[in-house]
């Protein structure tokens, strides 16, 4: 088998290694190696996005879920976890603020909140369209039919994000309870870019039971499927999930596979997230110098920020959206890097 460094240049030249080639490129992971591929990673990022870091205005609509994820804070069977919910005006004058801002799309995230049918969400990304016409809309509000996904895209919808979570089935079954399934995630996937969104997919770094073997089908599942974005951050425990005293993702196993995915996909998304920035103060830094091109300010009320708790100690819970913004702007400028506000569409 060939050596980390010769599997990072068959990487850089091709784009593209076998899912073996990828495991032993983890296994053998150093830092002499991942300085290596930061380096070749800023270069392919820079050749298409030059020193543009995008921004998505995120706005977490709702913790209620009906789903029961074993490492997520906000699942259904976590008794401990103070439920909300936003308004459809309380969510439209977050856009109202953001847009004030400067931004120019705005994600909206969420539990599986059965409150939001297909009629309410409709009306509501109807609503941001009609007053912010020049703004994409980002939904990540999780598993839905492929019926409900074309009516939120006819209602104007642009991009979604799901994480694939792992591309390992068997995986997949220790992270999720049994009537949760692999293939289900999967179809949703391919619905989505079927019916013309941008997609977005992604994984947790250092989820229990991962191994080189689990991130490498995930390297080989970014590298064919292709998404428009991929988010990937460290996983965290949150104390009162099934998962709460496993420990936390790496930011070196994360900025590693930050690097590889940009080399795989050169054009694709990658956001140097909020749980990066969470284990490590300079995280979303050190992201962005591993490859990363989109940061996702916090838009949500700060009264909800708390409470949208997937995992421990989350960072940017008290900051006022503008606050947000700013502390970032200055991050991406100590690393050499533009805060962008625009819709910030991939580059294909
Ligand atoms: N319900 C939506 C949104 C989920 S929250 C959906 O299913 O897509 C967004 C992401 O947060 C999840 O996809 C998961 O990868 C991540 N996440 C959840 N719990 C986490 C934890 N404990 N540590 C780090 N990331 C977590």
């Amino acid at each position: 088998m060939k050596t980390e460094i010769a599997l990072i240049e068959a990487l850089r030249q091709d784009h593209a290694l076998t899912e073996a080639e990828y495991e032993a490129l983890l296994s053998q992971r150093t830092a002499e190696g991942a300085a290596l591929l930061r380096r070749y990673a800023r270069e392919a990022k820079e050749a298409v996005y030059g020193d543009a870091v995008y921004t998505r205005g995120l706005i977490e609509i709702s913790n209620i879920c009906k789903n029961d994820c074993y490492y997520c804070g906000i699942r259904r069977g976590n008794p401990h976890a103070d439920r909300y919910r936003l308004t459809p005006e309380e969510i439209l004058s977050c856009a109202d603020e953001g847009y004030a801002l400067g931004f120019r799309t705005f994600v909206l995230q969420g539990g599986e909140d059965p409150w939001f049918t297909d009629e309410r969400l409709c009306a509501l990304v109807f609503a941001i369209k009609e007053k912010h016409p020049d703004c994409a809309v980002t939904l990540s509000m999780g598993e839905r039919s492929r019926e409900s996904y074309a009516r939120l895209r006819q209602a104007g919808a642009d991009r979604y994000l799901l994480r694939h979570e792992t591309a390992d089935e068997a995986h997949y079954g220790r992270l999720h309870p049994p009537e949760m399934s692999f293939q289900n995630r999967m179809r949703c996937l391919y619905d989505l870019r079927d019916l013309g969104y941008q997609v977005g997919a992604g994984f947790m770094v250092g989820s229990p039971f991962q191994t080189n073997g689990t991130l490498a089908k995930d390297l080989k599942f970014i590298e064919t499927f292709r998404p428009d974005m991929c988010g990937i951050g460290p996983f965290i425990p949150q104390k009162d999930t099934p998962f709460g005293r496993e420990p936390a993702g790496t930011p070196e196993l994360t900025l590693y596979l930050l690097s590889v995915i940009r080399l795989i996909v050169p054009h694709i998304l990658l956001p140097a997230t909020t749980a990066l920035g969470t284990i490590h103060p300079r995280g979303r830094e050190m992201g962005i110098e591993a490859g990363a091109n989109v940061v996702m300010p916090n838009l949500s009320p700060v009264s909800v920020r708390k409470k949208y708790a997937l995992y421990d100690n989350k960072i940017c819970t008290g900051d006022e959206s503008a606050q947000c913004k700013d502390c970032l702007a200055l991050r991406m400028k100590s690393v050499g890097a533009r805060l962008v506000t625009d819709r910030g569409d991939v580059k294909k």
